[in-house]
């Protein structure tokens, strides 16, 4: 048997896109994931389901480095045939072991690729505006460690050499000793005026950045409590930072929200929160679960063509009733001559993906705006299925049935969810989520009613602000006699993000 290929694999300072190609690839491969403590956890989402996915940082810090526990896994699963790939914060070779880690591989004769990522520095220099070299004033760029003591003189990190270095330093794992780094390298001559800053957390929502003179860096951070995990730049393209810090001046940037989806559906306001600087959260409020008994699906699935019109009222709908019928045997030309309806974008698009054109959407979406349309469309007498879940509104049924025959169908179930214990729910007692946003009435009522009076009183006092996405959910909150802090003017998850960005601005 030959023995597979070991991915020593860099994954980037934190923020989720700033994984390289070559690195995804290599996880789509994995049986065994061994992954360090800072690597963002949804990257190993990219592994399939079936893989395993180790945390090995606290192991390797409690084990001598000869018989480093991470070492053996590789080299025993690698062995025994698996895809391993080891997945460290940024580069795997700059401050990453991966050097030693690659050698033990080739004694051990096990074949490895060593996959660049972006390291720290990088991440921090662009997402906090700090150009390394600049043509003006910095010709060269040094990573430096400041794990070592810079008073020892054994120490390995020439500092009188670094105190005249004619470029900018960027110190990895400096925090603990930044006093003794800074008072080292102002006794060996650098100027204390030096322009310096330090990025926490950098490339995420959570990122901070603390510019100061060289000789104030550490009163300020004390003073700030910006602490690790960070990197000390120092050098005058600090100074130019005004100019090219980007990342903290979007509109959400460091603001933190609550997601309440279902799972399945949160990410795409992940996505857009991210966007804008925010740092999303995901408590799912609902669950959407398959029916536990489809009768009722295909018999309507099954005679089908006797109904004149098919209206859905959400992607999950769309999802549910088309994927009962492919798994009937059946495919779109079940459908016939059937006219569909969506209540709004998303419904369209899940409609799309089964390549069929919504005949109707209404210009905004909510049940109302929906029949409204379809009364324009429909003909009296004619014959109109509602595929939808087992709970909610019944207006659309309601006002539709005055104009044609109409039979609703729940094609899925939905309950709701809410962990109240959950750290989430935690961190909202806390004040530490300052946005919540509630994209339907049975998502404000499962989480709302769930809230004790901590955060009832959060809420009251502004401290945290609920988003909805319609008046129809508004008046879901107010009937728990809470107050709404904004409104989508659009019934979308976008609508609910620039409603928050609204907010903020004001
Ligand atoms: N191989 C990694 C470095 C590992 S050493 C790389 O190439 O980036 C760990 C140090 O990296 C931390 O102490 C901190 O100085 C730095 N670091 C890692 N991620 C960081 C982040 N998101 N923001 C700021 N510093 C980070």
């Amino acid at each position: 048997m030959t023995i597979p290929t070991v991915y020593l694999v860099g994954a980037g300072p934190g923020h989720p896109g700033l994984l390289t190609l070559r690195a995804v690839e290599c996880l789509r491969e994995a049986d065994l994931v061994l992954y360090d403590k800072l690597v963002a956890p949804v990257l190993l989402e990219y592994a399939p389901a079936s893989a395993e996915k180790r945390c090995v940082t606290e192991l390797a810090e409690h084990h001598d480095d000869r018989v480093l526990p991470i070492h053996d896994s590789m080299i025993a699963a690698a062995r025994a045939g698996k895809c391993v790939v080891r997945l460290k914060g940024g580069d795997p070779l700059v401050f990453g072991r991966g050097a030693e880690e690659a050698e033990v591989l080739r004694q051990a004769g096990i074949p490895f690729e060593i996959v660049p990522g972006v390291t720290a520095a990088l991440g921090a220099a662009a997402y906090a505006g700090i150009s390394l070299t600049h043509r003006a004033c910095a010709s060269a760029v040094a990573f430096v460690t400041g794990h070592e003591n810079p008073t020892k003189p054994e120490s390995a990190v020439d500092w009188k050499a670094l105190a005249r270095f004619p470029g900018t330093l960027v110190i990895y794992m400096g925090m603990s000793r930044l006093d003794r780094i800074v008072a080292t390298l102002v006794a060996e001559g650098m100027d204390s005026q030096t322009p310096a800053a330090i990025v926490q957390y950098a490339t995420l929502g959570t990122q901070r950045t603390l510019t100061a003179s060289l000789g104030d860096l550490p009163r300020r951070a004390r003073a700030e409590g910006v602490s690790a995990p960070a990197v000390i730049f120092i050098g005058p393209v600090v100074a130019l930072r005004d100019e090219l810090a980007w990342f903290e001046r979007r509109p959400l940037f460091g603001k933190r929200v609550l997601v309440t989806r279902p799972k399945q559906q949160a990410g795409e306001m992940v996505h857009r929160l991210a966007e804008m600087g925010a740092v999303p959260f995901v408590l799912p409020s609902v669950e959407i679960r398959p029916l536990s008994d489809w009768t009722a699906v295909d018999n309507a699935i099954r005679t089908l063509p006797q109904y004149d019109w098919l209206v859905f009222t959400s992607a999950n709908g769309v999802n549910a009733f088309l994927g009962r019928l492919e798994a009937l045997g059946l495919d779109m030309r079940a459908l016939g001559n059937t006219r569909l309806a969506a209540i709004g974008p998303k419904t369209a698009e899940a409609l799309t993906a089964y390549h069929l054109r919504p005949d109707v959407v209404p210009a905004r979406f909510q049940s109302e705006d929906l029949a409204a349309a379809l009364i324009a469309y429909i003909q009296p007498g004619k014959r109109v299925l509602l595929a939808r879940a087992d709970r909610g509104r019944e207006i659309l049924k309601e006002l539709l049935e005055a104009h044609c025959l109409v039979e609703q169908l729940a094609v899925y179930s939905q309950v709701d969810a809410v962990e109240p214990d959950s750290e989430l729910m935690d961190a909202l007692r806390r004040g530490e989520i300052e946005f919540v946003t509630l994209t339907s009435s049975n998502i404000a009522r499962a989480l709302l009613g769930r809230l004790d009076a901590t955060c009832r009183r959060r809420i009251e006092a502004g401290e945290i602000k609920l988003v909805t996405i319609s008046p129809v959910t508004s008046e879901a909150v107010r009937a728990l006699a809470l107050p709404v802090a904004a409104e989508a003017t659009e019934a979308t998850t976008a609508g609910v993000v620039e409603a928050m960005v609204r907010l903020v601005r004001e």
